[in-house]
């Protein structure tokens, strides 16, 4: 069976023409094609001899998944892809003054069955290989005709829970040689998959780490998010102060607002005083609504009022600006109204 020639990080396409017999450096000649030129033909590969470019073409395949829908709002862009095997996964593009992040999805639906989740509602079907999670990048930048300066990794699917193709993954586009996203621009973000977050710890990668906390306490916390069962918050705190030990880079937590929920001004105290003196920045999230879901997005007047106790008791805050929610952006929206047809 030829493999997709997008799911090989450069060591490994060294190790594939060492194989073969050839020099490695042919390796960085497919990646200028495939990266820098954008050149997605084999054929057209004219540096390299013809047997070798025949070798290649019967060992691999280029092929790409397809763009089946694409929604549109003010500064963002919503896409909705086939797989080869005509699963459905999404990834959302934001354009700022600054650059464009894109939001890809991690996997086929989601195990973690968070309550407010859209994916959560779909279980998983599969993992993504490393190359169906590099071609939502390179896809998007040919159709929109713009290179992407950022990455988060917060669409479908629980990232950790799919580790050795999102490191690939990572590995790929962080290429120096290749599409050269920066780590320090590249955003992995988990519901708190603690054996995981340990390893990652240890990896000499530079990125942002974002946890979903979403709730100060156990109780909480396990009414919305079953992975809190698992690794509860002593637990999951102390998997955060080790990372930044270990990274001595700032982690971010995600904290949805969800009105009557987790929105009172005890929950903020309490969500201070967990953190206090940690290096550590909390991201208030407004929530999606969705069509199926019963929770509801909290006012405004609560999420300041939620930011300024934060603020007063030390903690670093932002809101989330808010993209897309007229194109059903919650991640999940789209491959959901897709299944109900
Ligand atoms: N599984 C990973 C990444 C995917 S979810 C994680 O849990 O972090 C990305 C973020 O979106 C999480 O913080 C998740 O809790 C949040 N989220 C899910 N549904 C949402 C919605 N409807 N509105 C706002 N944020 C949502």
């Amino acid at each position: 069976m030829p493999r997709n020639l997008f799911n090989l990080t450069r060591p490994e396409l060294e190790e594939y023409f060492l194989s073969i017999g050839e020099k490695k450096f042919k390796a960085l000649q497919v990646y200028e094609w495939l990266y820098q030129k954008r050149v997605w033909n084999i054929a057209e590969f004219s540096n390299i001899k013809k047997e070798i470019r025949e070798k290649l073409a019967s060992d691999f395949t280029l092929d790409l998944i397809t763009i089946e829908k694409k929604e549109s709002d003010v500064g963002t862009y919503k896409y909705l892809f086939r797989l080869a095997d005509n699963n459905f996964i999404e990834a959302v593009v934001m354009l700022h003054n600054y650059g464009s992040s894109i939001c890809v999805s991690s996997e086929v639906g989601c195990n973690m069955g968070c309550r407010f989740c859209e994916s959560g509602r779909q279980k998983k079907i599969r993992n993504l290989e490393a190359y169906e999670i590099v071609e939502q990048i390179l896809v998007i930048e040919k159709d929109l005709g713009l290179r992407l300066s950022s990455v988060v990794i917060m669409g479908i699917g629980e990232p950790l829970d799919n580790y050795d193709n999102i490191i690939k993954f990572i590995t790929i586009i962080n290429d120096s040689k290749g599409i050269q996203i920066g780590a320090r621009h590249i955003t992995l973000s988990t519901c708190g998959l603690v054996p995981k977050m340990y390893e990652l710890a240890k990896l000499p990668l530079q990125i942002n780490l974002a946890i979903s906390l979403h709730a100060p306490n156990d109780t909480l916390r396990n009414s919305l998010m079953p992975v809190n069962k698992v690794y509860n918050i002593a637990t999951l705190k102390q998997a955060i102060s080790d990372y930044l030990k270990l990274t001595s880079r700032r982690i971010t937590i995600e904290y949805v607002m969800l009105n009557n929920v987790n929105d009172s001004i005890e929950c903020a105290q309490e969500l201070a005083n967990l953190f206090k003196n940690m290096n550590i920045y909390v991201n208030l999230i407004p929530y999606n609504e969705t069509n199926h879901l019963e929770y509801q997005r909290s006012s405004k007047a609560k999420i300041m009022a939620f930011y300024d106790t934060l603020k007063k008791n030390g903690l670093n805050c932002t809101i989330r600006k808010e993209f897309g929610s007229k194109i059903n952006a919650a991640c999940g929206q789209l491959r959901g109204s897709m299944k109900n047809k």
